[in-house]
């Protein structure tokens, strides 16, 4: 069933060291990190083949906008695919300092917080009808967001000189407010700036901001997944208990401190719940609506609604080792914990800070996620072969006609300009694509278009 868009950005955090004299600070090399596609694209905010997004804005932290996707799986690869583009630059960028004179290792990080405590997101984009009664989604949708890093957290060491706590979430810490239209002054969970990309008259784009980025690809698609089937469960008119907690943002700090679940969170209409109990009865509810909707049994759906059970189920019985190769707060704390055990060290010790780090590296050889890829000890669910196809393959979606134009336009040496929703060829007259359905993939006007590029001389390189 293709009823939703989503698409997932994830800004990553850029490092470096240096052998021998000279330094460069993250911010310069996150600009030798772009030289490469300024080459290629003459700007730092550029469009690909596969239909993403790669930019830079100021500071140190690049990001990459994945395509439209429709379905999870592609969402996952889409996602994966951003990680083997950026470490791709930075690859390149040590070459370029290399040439330069600089010795240096250039690391990319995946996660969501830096060593001076700035914090860095990934938002999730869900789209939406525009009939949608906004109110009545947000009022459930902010205690499920709040409450589902138990399934969803990427965990985070946090040292303060001699005190560690190990967090469930990431990102928890630096959410400042539930709904708000400004991302990085208030950071909310839910950014109301209402730009759909879309016809504005059909569709909204729901953009979430509160998530940990994730290197688990069975993390991803819960992440995903979940929160598709909350917004479609809603979005289909099921009566949902009230749920509206009292101080949302004491709350998701308490869920980041609580790895039980259990801790109990103030009900706005009194009371309280725990954050199990919150995700326990979304689950139940989603799962009904699901095996109404006939989508239970789907592939990913069902792959979803399992691990999402089994996930509760372990917290709540104590029994984290029935996850701890899918989810993955769970995953990096079984790891922290066995290699603490092994070496005798204190928890706030700097080589578990550093696996902490090493955890989210994008290095294919490096990075922790993937070599317990490897040894079986991170469930995958998208394969090498499909990841390395989404780096330069578009999902079926809009995007497809964004790749394809970008491709045949850059192959032919022409000057184009793309957004979201304009396809333009900056050297004739001819009118701006506008492409504002998210669902179609085919376009005679873009195919017309095509056809005029190829047509009109100009050999491919
Ligand atoms: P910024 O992050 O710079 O504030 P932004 O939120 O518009 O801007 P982009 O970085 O441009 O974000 O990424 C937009 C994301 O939304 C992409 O992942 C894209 O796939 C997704 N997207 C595009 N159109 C839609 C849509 N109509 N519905 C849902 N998601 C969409
Ligand atoms: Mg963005
Ligand atoms: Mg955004």
């Amino acid at each position: 069933m293709k009823q939703r868009v989503m698409g997932v950005e994830t800004e990553f955090g850029v490092n470096a060291t240096f052998r021998g004299g000279s330094r460069l600070s993250p911010e310069e090399v996150s600009r030798y990190l772009f030289r490469k596609v300024v080459a290629w694209g003459r700007s730092s905010n550029v469009f690909l083949g596969n239909g993403s997004r790669l930019y830079l804005d100021v500071g140190s932290h690049p990001e990459y906008a994945t395509a439209e996707c429709t379905d999870l799986l592609d969402v996952v690869a889409q996602d994966r695919a951003g990680e083997i583009i950026v470490q791709d630059l930075a690859d390149d960028a040590e070459q370029r300092l290399a040439e330069e004179g600089f010795d240096a290792t250039v690391y990319v990080l995946k996660n969501n917080v830096d060593s001076r405590g700035n914090s860095y997101g990934s938002h999730e984009n869900y789209l939406i009808e525009r009939r949608t009664r906004m109110e009545r989604v947000t009022e459930t949708l902010v205690p499920f967001l709040v409450t589902r890093q138990l399934v969803t957290g990427a965990g985070r060491l946090h040292v303060t000189e001699q005190r560690a706590t190990y967090l469930v979430s990431q990102r928890a810490d630096h959410m400042w407010e539930d709904l708000s239209s400004a991302t990085t002054r208030s950071r909310p969970i839910i950014n109301t700036r209402d730009e759909p990309h879309a016809d504005p008259e059909k569709h909204r784009r729901l953009h979430v901001i509160v998530g940990d980025s994730t290197m688990s690809q069975t993390t991803t698609l819960l992440r995903l997944g979940t929160t598709d089937l909350v917004l479609q469960m809603l979005e289909a008119g099921t009566v949902v208990p009230d749920l509206v907690l009292a101080n949302p943002m004491q709350a998701i700090r308490d869920v980041s401190r609580d790895p039980t679940g259990r801790v109990p969170l103030r009900l706005r209409s009194g009371g309280t719940v725990t954050a199990l109990e919150v995700q326990e009865q979304l689950l139940a509810l989603v799962t009904r609506y699901a095996e109404g909707a006939g989508i239970a049994g789907e592939g990913a759906y069902r792959d979803v609604l399992e691990l999402w059970e089994r996930g509760l189920d372990a917290i709540a019985t104590d029994r984290l080792n029935l996850v701890d190769t899918e989810i993955e707060w769970v995953m990096k704390k079984k790891l922290l914990d066995s290699y603490a055990q092994r070496h005798g060290l204190e928890a706030w010790d700097p080589r578990l800070q550093q696996l902490d780090l090493a955890w989210h590296d994008i290095h294919a050889r490096r990075g922790l996620v993937r070599i317990l890829e490897r040894s079986g000890a991170a469930r995958t669910v998208v394969d090498d072969a499909r990841v390395a196809a989404a780096t330069t393959d578009p999902p079926q979606t809009r995007a497809r006609l964004r790749g394809d134009f970008v491709r045949v336009a850059s192959e032919h040496r022409r000057d184009f300009t793309v957004d979201w929703v304009h396809l333009k060829l900056n050297d004739t007259a001819s009118r701006t694509v506008i492409c504002k359905d998210p669902f179609a993939w085919q376009d005679e006007r873009v195919d017309a278009l095509l056809e005029h590029i190829r047509g009109s001389g100009g050999a491919p390189t």
